[in-house]
């Protein structure tokens, strides 16, 4: 038991000690991303904040077992169960096959996060892969009595779960009455979920496997409340996710787990906010969304964004703007400017150890880290030991504080490349005779501390 440590369990709404079930060593489940378009900027928040959770806990002396599910399949566009498939709607999209857009999807979005120090996943298992035991669960909750069958799919059967919505505090009773109207009339409760979905009879779907049910495909609580146990057994230490997944997702992942073996599914449940961008939810569905690549092309540092995300509480709605990114990147640049003047790290300040350690400690505040990180930076102490104590935050930090301070002369003038890609996407501009928007990069250009001159073979960047 480790004392030290609390964590917000969205299960009790209370900040709780964290207990493990094996000695010193955690299961963490995290839901991943369904692989049918880039992750946004406020799919990564949710990430980092996993990660930080991940790194909170090493730090501790935790030996992690960290699985992350890949969704490639039977994703609808709606909570409901209803509405188009994602992943095939993603295919269509860009002509390609379902298979061939999950790999690519997969592949960006672990890129991503290798980018933002965000470690990789011990176990990343896809749920193509894992059909027959999601079957196998469909079986199980069918013995016990929680299934029933409509003309489209398998259904799980809410009502017969004493404490089903537990996690969400769900209002059944308000919900039943407020869904009269569009109630599929083939559910028995409005909070029922599809288990399996059959295929439609008139067309062929890119994904189906044939079950004792009919062809089909799973329904999208089920791949994870099967791979989790088989990963990670059940119950298992922590599940996390972000915070929208609370009243229909992570619900569904509880009922059919904990229907199937009449045990708790997971200790702790802990749930990232939103990123808000514009006053609403940044969301795939909308189309309208900033990814890493956007930011990357307009200069900015992927480490900028793990910066600016850990610059507000997980649980705390965090507001998206350029201006608030440019803030966020120029504290990065100044705490950079400061460790290369720095001697070689020597011993660890105690003081300010067992300080970061209680704020890390406490529910994850990395705000407060970030304070006292400035605080340290300012502070008066010899460089040597600030730089010994910095290398200590970073490990949950991860912002790469070492590398920068490893970095030789030569590297340290190097030319970023997303400064290079600033004054690229110049050259193109200038070429197409769009000559404001070539001001206009200039000018971030600029900004970001460099001066850009043209040349007869281009162009000629300095850092300022
Ligand atoms: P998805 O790929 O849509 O399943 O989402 C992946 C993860 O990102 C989930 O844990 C979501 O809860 C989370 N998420 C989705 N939108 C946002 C947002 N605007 N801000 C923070 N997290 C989000
Ligand atoms: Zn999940």
């Amino acid at each position: 038991m480790n004392k030290k440590l609390r964590l917000y369990n969205t299960l009790t709404r209370k900040k709780e000690g964290f207990k493990e079930i094996n000695d010193m060593k955690v299961g963490l489940y995290t839901c991943g991303p369904t692989v049918y378009n880039f992750a946004h900027i406020g799919n990564l928040r949710t990430y980092i904040f996993e990660d930080v959770l991940r790194r909170v806990l090493e730090y501790n002396g935790y030996k992690v077992n960290h699985v992350m599910n890949i969704t490639d399949v039977g994703h609808l566009t709606s909570d409901a169960d209803e509405g188009e498939d994602k992943m095939e709607k993603g295919a269509a999209r860009e002509k390609k096959s379902v298979w061939d857009i999950a790999k690519e999807y997969e592949e960006t979005f672990f890129n991503d996060l290798e980018e933002l120090n965000i470690e990789m996943p011990h176990a990343k298992p896809k749920a193509t892969d894992h059909i027959t035991d999601q079957m196998e669960l469909i079986q199980k909750l069918e013995e016990k009595g929680f299934t029933y069958k409509t003309s489209d799919g398998i259904y799980f059967d809410t009502s017969k779960l004493k404490d089903y919505g537990k996690l969400a505090k769900l209002d059944i009773a308000g919900l039943e009455e407020g869904a009269r109207v569009e109630k599929n009339p083939e559910k028995k409760n409005v909070t029922d979920f599809a288990l399996w979905k059959f295929s439609p009879k008139d067309s062929k779907r890119e994904m189906e496997w044939d079950s004792p049910w009919g062809t089909g495909f799973p329904g999208w609580h089920l791949e994870c409340s099967a791979m989790s146990t088989k990963f990670l057994g059940q119950p298992f230490d922590i599940h996390a996710g972000g915070v929208d997944h609370v009243p229909v997702h992570h619900t569904n992942e509880i009922a059919q787990s904990e229907a199937a073996a009449d045990k708790a599914m997971a200790n702790y449940w802990l749930h990232g906010e939103f990123l808000i961008m514009d006053k609403a939810k940044m969301a795939k569905s909308k189309g309208e969304f900033v990814t890493l690549d956007v930011l990357k092309e307009k200069g900015f540092h992927p480490l900028t964004y793990r910066y600016f995300c850990l610059g507000a509480h997980y649980r705390k709605k965090l507001n998206f703007s350029w201006r608030a990114l440019e803030g966020a990147e120029n504290a990065l640049k100044k705490l950079y400017a400061a460790i290369y003047d720095y001697d070689d790290p020597t011993e660890v300040d105690t003081t300010y150890k067992e300080k970061f350690v209680a704020h890390i400690n406490n529910d994850l505040d990395m705000p407060g880290v970030l304070a006292l990180m400035w605080e340290l930076v300012k502070s008066d102490m010899e460089s040597s030991k600030k730089l010994a104590t910095l290398y200590e935050f970073d490990k949950v930090l991860g912002l790469s504080i070492r590398d920068e301070f490893e970095k030789d002369e030569e590297e340290k003038a190097e030319i970023p490349d997303t400064i290079i890609t600033l004054a690229e996407q110049r050259q193109m501009a200038r070429d197409e005779k769009e000559w404001n928007a070539a001001d206009d990069l200039r000018i971030q250009i600029e900004k970001k501390g460099y001066s850009i001159e043209d040349t007869k073979d281009g162009w000629d960047l300095k850092k300022k």
